[in-house]
């Protein structure tokens, strides 16, 4: 037995860890890296079979934000090379969705830069709400407005939302570190205030923003007690023109052991892959499926992202199969689909462009490719 499966037993009989046993997980060595990845597999399996959920982003409106954290491309005085614009036209957003729906996705997140919506943005957005889900009913919206205010949440649920997305980001004793224009207890009162009004909290974390091991657990742990529906672990983009820039803390193995600490904390939660998986996991995003059950698929909210294609070619050849909203049940648990990759889509016929002739090196007047 190697020692994570003690954690696994635990996380399956939905028992907290300790902070000594996160710790465990969060610094063991590469030699046992594959042994923590197995264990947070048996639980994700247990829940959610080996299928992948995908999520499509839409940024409604994009930079001019009046708030500062830091992290963010979209920030008060950020520099960074995005594309900036005020709310999208109704039909330019259900645009955006078809794309996404019809290339998989199960849930369409509609973010909006800014502190928090205003009545009126909400009014506006509740109508477009109405004919996407017209449009797709089997597939679920969540909404990504900033801070709300009271009687907000409720509106955006009438309107036929049914997730809230609120990160906590970081642990409450980081978050002045991080952002000065709000505080960690106005996030918490969002996701309780999406809760409440019943819909699906979705709250998750960035890592590598200079973090400490305790501080992730930190994070991890408050988000815990939100009792969060879906977990977005996102690693850090270090955008030139924000104060992040330049920080490149994460490796690829660091970033399987974070997700196998919220995979353990968040055993029946949907623990998300969100943005930064390609730059920070790198060769290591198939092995990470075996932990998450959730991705985002395509670009994220100002940065670009593995092309859609890739994605599904990852998902399908690491033998996973993409969760449908309309042929499996509507929420995720129970059952594995067992092993053999079956129900998984049919390997492409022909990756003729995978087989290219060599025209350098030996022989050639070109130098080799070493
Ligand atoms: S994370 Fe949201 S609130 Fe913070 S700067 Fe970016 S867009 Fe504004």
């Amino acid at each position: 037995m190697t020692i994570f499966e003690p954690l696994a037993d635990k996380a399956l009989r939905r028992e907290p860890l300790s902070r000594e046993e996160l710790l465990s997980v969060l610094t063991c060595s590469d030699d046992d890296l594959l042994d923590a990845v197995a264990a947070a597999f048996r639980v994700r399996r247990r829940h959610f079979g080996r299928r992948v959920k995908l999520n499509y982003l839409v940024n409604l409106k994009s930079g001019l934000c009046p708030e500062d954290c830091s992290y963010c491309s979209q920030r008060l005085g950020s520099a960074a090379d995005i594309v900036k614009y005020t709310w999208l036209r109704p039909e330019q957003t259900r645009e955006a969705v078809d794309c996404g729906v019809g290339a998989g996705a199960a849930r369409v997140c509609l973010v909006a830069s800014g502190r928090g919506p205003t009545d009126r943005d909400v009014d506006r957005l509740g109508s477009t709400i109405e004919q996407i889900k017209d449009d797709h009913p089997d597939v679920e919206v969540c909404a990504c407005l900033g801070l709300l205010s009271d009687g907000q949440a409720e509106r955006l649920r009438e309107a036929g939302v049914d997730a809230y997305n609120h990160n906590l980001n970081t642990s409450g004793e980081r978050y002045g570190d991080i952002c000065t224009t709000h505080d960690f207890t106005d996030r918490v009162d969002t996701v309780q205030r999406a809760k409440h009004a019943g819909l699906s909290p979705c709250s998750g974390l960035i890592a590598g923003m200079g973090e400490t091991d305790d501080d992730l657990i930190d994070a991890l742990t408050a988000l815990r007690e939100l009792e969060p529906d879906s977990v977005p672990v996102n690693f850090l983009i270090p955008f030139e023109g924000t104060p992040l820039a330049g920080k490149w803390d994460l490796d690829p193995r660091r970033c399987l052991r974070i997700l196998v600490a919220a995979r353990l904390v968040f055993p029946d939660a949907e623990v998300r892959l969100a943005g930064g998986r390609e730059i920070h996991l790198r060769g290591l995003q198939p092995l990470a499926l075996h932990v998450v059950n959730s991705i985002f698929l395509g670009d994220y909210l100002t940065s670009e992202g593995q092309a859609g294609a890739a994605d599904l070619e990852m998902i399908r050849d690491a033998g996973f199969t993409v969760h449908d909203p309309a042929a499996d049940p509507a929420t995720d648990s129970g059952g594995a689909d067992g092993g053999s990759g079956n129900g998984a889509a049919a390997e492409p016929a022909h990756r003729r462009d995978l087989v290219k002739p060599r025209r350098r090196g030996a022989g050639t007047a070109l130098p080799p490719n070493a």
